[in-house]
């Protein structure tokens, strides 16, 4: 249940939690509407304070051992594992998921921390003896120093860990931004971190918004920027990161497709749709927001979908019994999501299962939309177009596979597309011919994990190397590379006399 008195939500900056007396956000409990923190805006001041307590911390971090840095992060993950069900209730309480989806944001978090445990193995160089006569060559890796990461409200777990456990085990140290919507789970976490045993200054977690991350973006100490949120944002943060001579790599908005073809399995196409559309409340970047139904799915598929979607239970999550589906993040966000509902039964869209007016009556103030289908969309509506980030699955209809493909590519964004198939020849053709970076082959939600780049493309991704796997640790590390020859004193080369 929520308490009333609104939590305490400190920057930490150079090993200190400050509680700063400033203007301040809500922060709510979707689930209730209730108001249980304040998120500080905090400004240009308290940002140049957290690069300058990074940097200070970088040459020690750095000088430590690689090994003692993954040792460091072990024992984060330890305390992450054993914290787990309350960082889980934490997660839910400000984000409005339901405990099983937190379940999962927390552990697709965890197995980044685990796939950066191998940092000393990641970061190894490469050695080639004899280049030339006596020379030799290696490439090391190095880190770069104080890193940033900008993270939005819909994995307050997981986005942050895709960020900072890498830079910081590479050695670099880092300053966390946090969405001022959920920020509890990530102050949580790194007070685990900090009780692991990172030096102080190492992890740094201011709050605010465009003053603090425009501070970031510009701070000369700043080498790399991360940044993970809606597609107009990154597109600011890349132009003004690269433009001050940083990395940057910014994840964007998404609108996702899903195949079905006429020879999907009902049952399993089904059960992979309603979690594409509707787990999270469609508040997800790799959401399967729309249904192509090709062909004869419009008998087999889509009468079952829509039947499913109309079952959905929404309710509170912060108690039991938890239902389907929670709320959206706020309620300004919820009344976005109704408008572009009614833009898109304005503009000619059916609604076979309509959310719209859903009433939840043990918790009347929380920020409820209900699962909603919108039927014959097309690509000139208002909810082709836009990223609706709610519980909306848009079902456009294709004659074959060619159309399904040329309409999923029409799309400006590019992080994920599925197709539920039993053909094996269809499903490699899909594959070849997308045009996105995340393929699922009847898998509704392909994410990749840690142990893969979070691959998104086009208007999905800016930058070269994305978050996740071994493009995370290029990211934050650089190459150093030594030619070197050794003479004899007084001799010239000692081997070749
Ligand atoms: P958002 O862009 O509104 O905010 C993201 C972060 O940017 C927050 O920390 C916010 O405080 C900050 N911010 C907002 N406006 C800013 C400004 N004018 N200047 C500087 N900073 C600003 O995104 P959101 O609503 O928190 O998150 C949802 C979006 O994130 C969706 O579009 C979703 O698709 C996307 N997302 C993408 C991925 C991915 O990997 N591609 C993953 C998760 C979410």
């Amino acid at each position: 249940m929520s308490s009333k008195i609104p939590e305490p939500c400190p920057f930490f900056i150079g090993g200190e939690w400050l509680r700063l007396e400033m203007a301040a956000t809500p922060v709510f409990n979707p689930s209730t509407g209730d108001v249980i923190a304040e998120c500080p805006i905090g400004t240009a001041a308290e940002a140049n304070a957290a690069v300058e307590a990074a940097q200070a911390a970088f040459p020690g971090w750095m000088e430590t051992p690689s090994v003692e840095r993954a040792r460091t992060l072990a024992r984060f993950k330890m305390l992450l594992e054993d914290n787990f069900e309350d960082i889980v209730r934490c997660n839910t309480r400000e984000h409005g998921k339901t405990l099983t989806e937190s379940r999962g944001d927390v552990k697709r978090g965890l197995e980044v921390v685990e796939f950066a445990l191998g940092v000393p193995s990641l970061m190894m160089g490469e050695v080639l003896e004899n280049v030339a006569r006596g020379i030799d060559c290696e490439a090391i890796r190095q880190p770069l120093g104080v890193c940033a990461g900008i993270t939005p409200f819909n994995f307050p777990a997981m986005v942050p860990l895709w960020m900072y456990p890498l830079a910081i085990t590479c050695g670099n140290t880092f300053v966390l931004k946090p969405s001022e919507k959920v920020p509890l789970t990530a102050i949580k976490i790194a007070k685990l971190f900090e009780q692991a045993g990172l030096p102080k200054g190492v992890l740094n977690i201011v709050h605010g918004g465009r003053e603090v991350v425009d501070a970031l973006l510009t701070h000369s100490k700043v080498k790399a920027i991360s940044f993970v949120g809606s597609t107009p944002i990154a597109k600011y943060i890349y132009a003004t990161g690269t433009k001050h001579g940083k990395r940057v790599q910014c994840g964007g908005g998404a609108k996702n497709f899903v195949l079905l073809m006429p020879d999907a399995d009902v049952e399993n196409s089904t059960r992979g749709v309603i979690e594409a559309a509707f787990g999270c409340a469609g508040e997800r970047c790799m959401a399967g927001s729309t249904a192509i139904v090709v062909g004869g799915a419009e008998r087999t598929v889509l009468p079952t979908l829509i039947e499913a979607a109309r079952k959905i239970k929404i309710g509170p999550t912060d108690r039991d019994p938890q239902p389907d589906m929670g709320a959206v993040i706020t309620g300004q966000h919820r009344d976005r999501v109704l408008e572009l509902i009614e833009a898109g039964v304005k503009e000619g869209a059916k609604i076979p299962a309509d959310g719209r007016g859903v009433k939840v009556s043990d918790a009347p103030n929380g920020f409820y939309v209900g699962a909603t289908i919108l039927d014959h969309v097309h690509n000139g509506m208002t909810v082709a177009k836009q990223e609706i980030f709610g519980p909306v699955l848009n079902v456009m209809r294709m004659d074959d596979l060619d159309a399904a493909i040329e309409l999923a590519n029409s799309s400006p964004f590019g992080n994920g597309a599925s197709i539920f198939t039993c053909s094996g020849k269809v499903a490699r053709e899909f594959k070849h011919r997308v045009n996105c970076g995340m393929i699922g082959v009847n898998i509704g939600v392909p994410a990749s994990m840690a142990w893969f780049p979070f691959n998104g493309w086009n208007e999905s991704f800016f930058g070269d190397l994305h978050m996740q796997g071994k493009e995370g640790v290029q990211f934050f590390t650089q190459q150093k590379v030594t030619t070197s020859r050794w003479f004899s004193y007084g001799e010239g080369d000692i081997w070749h006399k």
